[in-house]
């Protein structure tokens, strides 16, 4: 197992040390903080960038720390990484699958999963200067390479670089994200394993690989490895991948990576881990089979821990949890009113788009408290789709069906497969379908599951619509370009409009044609 603290930047090629220099430039030298700051802002991850360039480009003074890596987990180590990692294994897919499309001669090709890995590192330090220390420097944020933590009422000291900093601040923000949950699994610790963050430090392919944890980040990663020509393991304790999705959802996406080659593991119940000389032996018990299987490597994916610790939050009276995170209110107000936060330490929402939503209420409710407290901005009217990126991939938002029914809400729900959408059947990826629940006997639509090769991107069209207060009635009534898999939307709308056509408006339509002919 490579150490965690050196691994994000590994390996050391031109690649990642531009990243570093953008996201940590060693020769930084931290500003020397002078009054007071309207924010201070600890944690550069997506939470901590958004809230402390927006606020810096409204005019307030914003010191921004980041003890770690610019760009937080979501550049170095998160969503970046995994969908370049996942985009080279997708083309492999294709070349591998080339025949079904009259591709011939890709026999004996191979991906090379090393150029795979430097791809992902050229891309991600690309992508890197928008995150960097200096273009925050250039937005007027006073940039702190260090560690933050609450030392009084409206102090926060920063340890690193030459020597420690006060900052003095009118309002905070705890943006200092999430990581890797490791599981109490006996033998997991001594064996070594991978996380999110050491796993893009690979440079050469695991023949064997145990992914521990069947969640977003598991199954993104299995698959895309077990392309690579890794033998997969996905461990999971519970029933099925991606427990949160519906069930019929979750089981096309797991059956696309069992033919991958991902070998499923769930109900997993005693698993042990023990170093050995031929490398690391897992132990398990799956559905009534005893499993002893022996791999290269295991990469733990079993939830994210809030990063709360060493903070000083006891001393400025921040409640916290070390499972949940920081404790905020519907408008990111902590314990203490005069500190927020935002993202991954606060929320069960992980996701960057939720943590760049939860920046701008930070800012509204921070920097523009109203007197009376009126006008506030709330979490409560963020409607946040997410997508796991397997093949297919399943995206959803608002509410589920379980759910609706835990609260009483009763719902019509119309699905449509992607199997009758032309667009999707041409593209040879027919896999899938989408869902839309409205609240009973209306066109309101209160959720939708998607299960589409492009289903991240299908599913914005349905948050629009959430979010603007239109129904399945305007989507019905709207132009597509024919042919896009987009239509499958479309003709879940046109399900529910047949149901508008009661017998009652049949008989009338009847009436009407017999006295017309
Ligand atoms: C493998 C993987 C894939 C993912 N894929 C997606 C995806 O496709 N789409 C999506 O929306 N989300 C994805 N996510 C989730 C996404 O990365 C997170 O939701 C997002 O990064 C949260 O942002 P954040 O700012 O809350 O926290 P983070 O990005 O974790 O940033 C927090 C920052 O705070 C710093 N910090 C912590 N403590 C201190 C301190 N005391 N002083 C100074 N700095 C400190 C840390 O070093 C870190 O840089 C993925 C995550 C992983 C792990």
């Amino acid at each position: 197992m490579i150490d965690h603290s050196d691994a994000m930047l590994l390996p050391d090629d031109e690649h990642n040390r531009l990243l570093a220099s953008n996201v940590h430039p060693p020769d930084w030298v931290n500003p020397t903080p002078e009054g007071r700051y309207n924010l201070v802002v600890i944690g550069a991850g997506t939470a901590g960038l958004v809230t402390a360039a927006i606020a810096s480009a409204l005019g307030a003074k914003v010191a921004l720390i980041e003890k770690h890596l610019m760009g937080g987990d979501c550049l170095n180590v998160g969503c970046v990484p995994s969908k370049g990692v996942i985009a080279a294994s997708r083309a492999w897919a294709a070349v591998r699958d080339g025949a079904t499309f009259g591709i011939s001669g890709t026999e004996g090709v191979r991906p090379d999963f090393g150029a795979a890995m430097e791809r992902m590192r050229r891309l991600r330090a690309r992508i890197s200067p928008v995150d960097s220390a200096h273009r925050y420097k250039s937005l007027g944020v006073d940039v702190f390479i260090g560690e933050g933590r609450f030392t009084g009422p409206d102090t926060v000291e920063v340890t690193g670089g030459a020597g420690s900093r006060t900052l003095r601040f009118r309002k905070a923000a705890i943006c200092t994200g999430a990581r890797a949950a490791s599981p109490p699994t006996p033998g997991l610790k001594e064996a070594g394993y991978l996380t999110n963050e050491t796993v893009f430090a690979l440079t050469s392919l695991a023949p064997r690989l145990a992914v521990i944890g069947a969640g977003p980040i598991g199954c993104e990663l299995a698959q895309a490895f077990a392309r690579f020509g890794s033998q997969v393991y996905l461990v999971e304790a519970l029933h099925g991948i991606l427990p949160r999705e519906d069930r019929d959802a979750a089981d096309i996406v797991r059956e696309s990576m069992q033919r991958d080659g991902v070998r499923l593991l769930c109900c997993g119940k005693d698993l042990r881990i023990d170093k050995t000389d031929g490398g690391k032996r897992l132990t398990v018990d799956s559905h009534g089979r005893h499993y002893d299987l022996t791999v290269d490597e295991i990469l733990v994916g079993v939830g994210r821990a809030p990063n709360v610790q060493g903070l000083g939050l006891d001393t400025v009276g921040v409640a916290y949890d070390t499972t949940s995170g920081v404790r905020v209110n519907e408008r990111l107000q902590t314990t203490n009113p005069k500190i927020f936060a935002a993202g991954d330490v606060c929320s069960p929402f992980q996701f960057t788009h939720a943590a760049d939503a939860m920046a701008q209420i930070v800012i509204q409710n921070a920097l523009f408290p109203h007197p009376l407290g009126l006008g506030y901005a709330s979490t409560g009217s963020l409607i946040i789709p997410w997508a796991t990126y397997t093949e297919p991939e399943i995206a959803h938002v608002g509410l589920y069906e379980a759910e609706a029914k835990r609260r009483g809400i009763e719902l019509d729900t119309f699905t449509h497969r992607l199997d009758e959408v032309d667009r999707a059947i041409l593209d040879g990826e027919e896999e899938g379908f989408a869902r839309v629940h409205v609240k009973k006997g209306t066109d309101k639509i209160l959720g939708a599951t998607i299960v589409a090769a492009h289903a991240g991107d299908l599913i914005s069209e349905l948050t629009v619509a959430m979010k603007a207060g239109l129904g399945l009635g305007v989507i019905s009534a709207t132009i597509d370009p024919y042919p896009t898999q987009a239509e499958v939307i479309k003709k879940v709308a046109n399900a529910w409009r047949r149901t508008t056509l009661t017998e009652g408006r049949k008989k009338v339509l009847r009436r009407w044609f017999a006295w017309s002919r």
